[in-house]
């Protein structure tokens, strides 16, 4: 079968295939793919006759990656195994908790591989804008994993967004009468940024944590 060269572009501007259609639909759906890309894609996937093609490929691996991962119950890592090997790890200090937004952020210091605490992935920011509140992250959760691991210091590692500033002024409220050492990653104006165009909030705290030299 050679899809790519047979099948041809209708009137409307779809494939005479509505089995194809659905395809690029469905690719077209994914984040970062518009329908040039997903239509490239679909033919790609279908326009090949080994049995074992990269259509079979993305198939199982969907399959399985479905089956097989899990959000760690305790930080919130991507995992298989629940829960995952920093919070089993004893190397891991449980009474250092770093504050990320997503499990993808968790790669980032792992991949750095200087820190040896553990984890707390909120799965969001605060922004009031996309209706994003206080009761829709799990800070009741991590309100009760300082308790249980006996935390002694936060380390809030949000991005430097609007977003990323304000929940990490809710995090510094919300656990202002613990005894807990919070810290947050310096951040400031960005290498090659222009003053200008730095939002008030960002341009607030890099004044606010000037360093001298
Ligand atoms: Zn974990």
């Amino acid at each position: 079968m050679t899809v790519a060269r047979n099948i041809e572009s209708g009137d409307g501007g779809e494939f005479q295939s509505p089995a194809l259609e659905r395809l690029v639909k469905s690719l077209s759906r994914l984040p970062g793919l518009g329908r040039k890309s997903a239509t490239r894609l679909a033919l790609h996937l279908v326009g090949r006759d080994e049995v074992d093609g990269p259509a079979e490929e993305l198939v199982a691996a969907v399959t399985e990656a479905r089956r097989q991962v899990t959000n760690c119950s305790s930080c919130g890592a991507i995992t298989e195994a629940d829960p995952c090997r920093i919070c089993r790890s004893e190397r891991r200090d449980p009474t250092q908790i770093c504050i990320v937004a997503t499990p993808v952020d968790i790669l980032s210091f792992e991949k750095a591989g200087f820190y040896r605490g553990r984890y707390f992935v909120l799965g969001g920011l605060l922004s009031p804008l996309d209706g994003v509140r206080a009761e829709d992250l799990p800070f009741h959760r991590l309100g009760g994993r300082l308790d249980q691991d006996g935390v002694t210091e936060v380390i809030i590692a949000l991005d430097a967004s609007v977003e990323g500033e304000t929940t990490a002024l809710y995090l510094q409220r919300l656990f202002a009468d613990r005894d807990l050492q919070m810290t947050r990653l310096a951040t400031g104006i960005p290498v090659g940024g222009a003053l200008a165009y730095i939002d008030e909030v960002t341009l607030q705290r890099a004044f606010q944590f000037r360093r001298s030299f």
